[in-house]
């Protein structure tokens, strides 16, 4: 699933590309993707207007719109949002949605596995949207501190895997960067959060910003899917250290990489530089 980075590259690849061009059409091929309204509905309301800008919170896309509307995208597993120059090339088979700019191109929102959304609401009205309307702090805003993982931490028997997934706390963390966040920081994902010590979370707090902020720059991880707003694969999964790679070496210590179900995921780290 796309993760903080890879939703990040999306927007900044499209926002140069969809701003104040009208919509001229809008094309619904796979009517589930649209939440609370029908394709009838969502083309009348969206045909003519312009967007004004493109924004992100955790892994949802918000395309803000002429008439105090925003769109509100989910990728979900195999989601993609591509800006096509010329509307005359060829769509790819799963598009479900095509918002057209006549001569200017098209953006169109592919989906193979079909669990992406789209929901449209006047501004900021996310009651509909649960997962947006909950959404916890921006590990990459000045609210994400060292002391704001403490509180999230201090009391709570869950292991630190699971505290970092949960969207409610953290926006926009996922299996990938949980994982080499905590390897970076040198802590094993089973670790309770009522164990950690001040400085381990020192070192998490620091390893998750290094972590989201060098994969932006790699414009994230294509494992199969994920693809920025142009089409093309992100680069950060040559640089995973040990996301997926079980068996292989510690890149630090040289032991062979372990893999475990926690919290619910496979998660992946160093049975030595990371102890219980
Ligand atoms: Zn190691």
């Amino acid at each position: 699933m796309p993760e903080l980075p890879e939703v990040e590259t999306v927007r900044r690849s499209l926002l140069p590309v969809i701003l104040h061009k009208p919509i001229e059409s809008v094309e619904v091929h796979y009517e589930r993707i649209l939440q609370h309204i029908t394709p009838q509905e969502f083309q009348a309301r969206l045909t003519g207007l312009r967007f004004l800008d493109l924004t992100r919170r955790g892994k949802y896309l918000i395309f803000h719109l002429e008439r105090e509307l925003e769109l509100v995208a989910h990728l979900r597993m195999t989601g993609r949002l591509i800006y096509c120059s010329d509307s005359a090339i060829a769509q790819a088979k799963h598009t479900s949605v095509i918002f057209g700019f006549g001569s200017a191109g098209d953006l169109r929102f592919e989906d193979v596995r079909k669990f992406a959304t789209l929901d449209l609401v006047k501004i900021g009205e996310y009651e509909q949207i649960k997962g947006l309307a909950k959404l916890g702090v921006e590990p990459l805003a000045e609210e994400f501190t060292v002391q704001f993982l403490q509180e999230i931490t201090v009391n709570r028997s869950a292991t630190i895997k699971g505290i970092l997934l949960d969207q409610s706390k953290i926006a926009g963390l996922g299996n990938i960067y949980a994982d080499e966040s905590l390897f970076l920081a040198k802590i094993h994902p089973e670790r309770t959060g009522n164990s950690l010590q001040k400085k381990e979370l020192k070192r998490l707090h620091q390893a998750i910003q290094k972590v989201l902020g060098l994969a932006i720059e790699g414009q994230g991880t294509t494992l199969r899917d994920y693809r920025t707003g142009f089409g093309q694969e992100g680069s950060f999964q040559n640089e995973l250290q040990v996301y997926g790679k079980k068996g292989e070496k510690c890149p630090r210590c040289g032991v062979d990489l372990e893999h475990k179900k926690v919290a619910g995921r496979t998660s992946h780290y160093c049975p030595t530089c990371q102890r219980e």
